[in-house]
């Protein structure tokens, strides 16, 4: 297969992965009150169409195009270490994991950050397409920010452009509004993120978001103490989303383009059509 083919499978894998899923989750749903509807389905889709597909892949291939030829920045060579290939790309695989991890902390804790990926968190019909929903913005600087990292550091190409591909499908996967078996949960769940372990992560609770942040590993999250656990009865009945004061108008395409710049519009508007209570009354 050539290098275009590939790219092209690896950008329509997830949303093909997310179609499959739709029958699967209303068959089955974890949280039968989160079931995405079709309007609601078809603007998440259009959002991480153009969000997803043109920024995360398109900077993916720049990405690993710049790090192969930027070795003078370099202040060591991940790609020379003094290890069997195979060890050295396991190694390297999760370094990027925890880094997307470091980022994801950051994204919860800075404000200027949060503005950007609350728009992920926006969704209140948790579905497979969810994984998928991110404002570009917030697609760019966290290109921007691995970039540098990967570098600085030589991450190999073949490494960066495989977790692209896994962290595609696995967004997918990771945001399934379906029933899991138990056992999966209780054996895979302390190595993989899995549906059940994200769901919590999508509570409109913010004290329970602020928690499991792990992208494609979920043992980063016990390492560091950022781990939630809550029964699968509670997650059947979780609410999802934003709290009302994050996002004050409704799902739709235009509300999540503009949601990170919310309260600067809203600012604006004031300014200009001050509430008639604080308007002076004529005499
Ligand atoms: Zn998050």
């Amino acid at each position: 297969m050539n290098s275009g083919l590939l790219l092209l499978a690896i950008m329509t894998a997830p949303f093909l992965l997310a179609v499959v899923a739709i029958p699967l989750e209303h068959a089955r749903p974890a949280s039968p009150q989160a079931r995405a509807s079709g309007t609601h389905s078809l603007t998440v889709l259009v959002f991480a169409s153009v969000a997803y597909t043109l920024l995360h892949f398109t900077m993916g291939a720049l990405q690993a195009g710049i790090v192969a030829t930027a070795s003078p920045f370099q202040f060591m060579s991940l790609a020379a270490l003094p290890i069997p290939e195979w060890l050295g790309f396991i190694l390297c695989f999760l370094l990027i994991d925890l880094l997307h991890y470091g980022l994801h902390v950051l994204s919860h804790s800075v404000p200027v950050f949060w503005r950007l990926h609350k728009v992920h968190h926006a969704d209140d019909q948790l579905s497979a397409l969810s994984g998928l929903l991110h404002h570009p913005l917030e697609m760019l600087y966290v290109t921007i920010v691995t970039l540098i990292v990967f570098v600085l550091v030589g991450m190999p190409v073949v490494v960066i452009m495989a977790y692209s591909a896994v962290v595609g499908l696995h967004a997918v996967f990771s945001h399934l509004n379906l029933r899991m078996p138990g056992a999966l949960s209780r054996s895979l769940g302390w190595l993989i993120v899995l549906p059940d372990f994200h769901r919590i992560h999508h509570s409109a609770r913010l004290d329970e978001a602020h928690g499991n942040f792990g992208t494609i590993f979920s043992f980063w999250d016990l390492l560091f103490g950022t781990r939630h656990a809550v029964s699968a009865g509670v997650a059947a009945r979780m609410k999802f989303g934003l709290p009302r004061a994050e996002m004050t108008s409704p799902f739709t395409l235009p509300t999540l383009v503009a949601l990170p710049f919310q309260s600067i519009v809203e600012t604006v508007r004031a300014s200009r059509d001050p509430a008639p209570v604080h308007r002076k009354k004529r005499k």
